[in-house]
């Protein structure tokens, strides 16, 4: 189809903790032919992020005056996302989820950027509580995105793919999205392994290009995750577009 262009569901500004403003995201995601939204931090798990009803309100009234989709990225270990009013979060053309803290059956949690586990904390306990984490996030979050799946605690960041992501890990975490409805998103930032991009497609789960990008380098930057969506098989067209395939923040209670 003519005219197409990938769109990048996840980018920062000054907003949070991105570098560029507003108009130089635009200007940067134009010369790249891509579509862009800014998904600023909406938590007060995350520095710079914006914490307050008030500050979500001035986001989205500054994103009003730009030509990109207004997205949100929230906290599932946060409870800004819980509270805001629905004529607030109509005003979002899409949100997404992040687990950027997992929870441990302790109720303690643990956070993506720590450099210090619990002690005694096992890889295969971590995975249980992030896979668990993660089905809370689907089950109780109204976003259309989870972003960046295969997001891990720093200490584990460097261990192979398999020892993170079991097959029935895998299975898991599709099976949620599916039911969910959330779309998977090829982070350009932290690239999930391809089985598990394959597993979610196979399953029919929606997928979505994220940059993930906080700087002029960084942002609308998605020719990796389309390129392997297209690997994949996935036509251009039902890669996640909030304008074309609908989002939560429209649906009415
Ligand atoms: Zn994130
Ligand atoms: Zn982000």
């Amino acid at each position: 189809m003519t005219g197409w262009r990938p769109t990048d569901c996840h980018a920062h500004t000054r907003h949070s903790d991105g570098k560029l403003t507003v108009s130089e995201l635009v200007e940067k995601a134009a010369s790249l032919g891509v579509r862009p939204s800014v998904s600023d931090h909406m938590s007060c798990a995350v520095a710079k992020g914006v914490r307050t009803l008030d500050g979500v309100n001035a986001y989205l009234d500054d994103l009003q005056h730009y030509p990109v989709l207004r997205g949100g990225e929230f906290c599932w270990h946060d409870t800004l996302w819980r509270t805001l009013p629905p004529e607030t979060v109509h005003r979002f053309t899409h949100r997404l989820g992040s687990l950027h803290a997992v929870r441990l059956a302790d109720g303690s949690y643990v956070r993506a950027f720590t450099k210090q586990l619990p002690a005694g904390l096992t890889t295969a306990a971590y995975m249980q509580a992030h896979v668990d984490s993660l089905e809370h996030l689907a089950r109780e979050m109204p976003v259309d995105i989870l972003s960046h799946p295969t997001l891990v605690t720093l200490p584990f960041r460097q261990l192979p793919t398999d020892e993170l992501w079991t097959e029935e890990r895998e299975e898991r975490m599709v099976e949620a999205l599916f039911a969910a409805g959330i779309a998977f998103e090829i982070s350009n930032r932290y690239r999930p392994h391809e089985r598990l991009v394959k597993r979610a497609i196979d399953r029919g789960v929606r997928i979505s290009l994220g940059s993930d990008g906080h700087t002029l380098e960084q942002v609308a930057d998605v020719a990796a995750p389309l390129g392997m969506a297209r690997r994949l098989g996935v036509r251009d067209e039902d890669l996640y577009d909030p304008r074309r395939h609908g989002s939560k923040t429209t649906v009415r209670a």
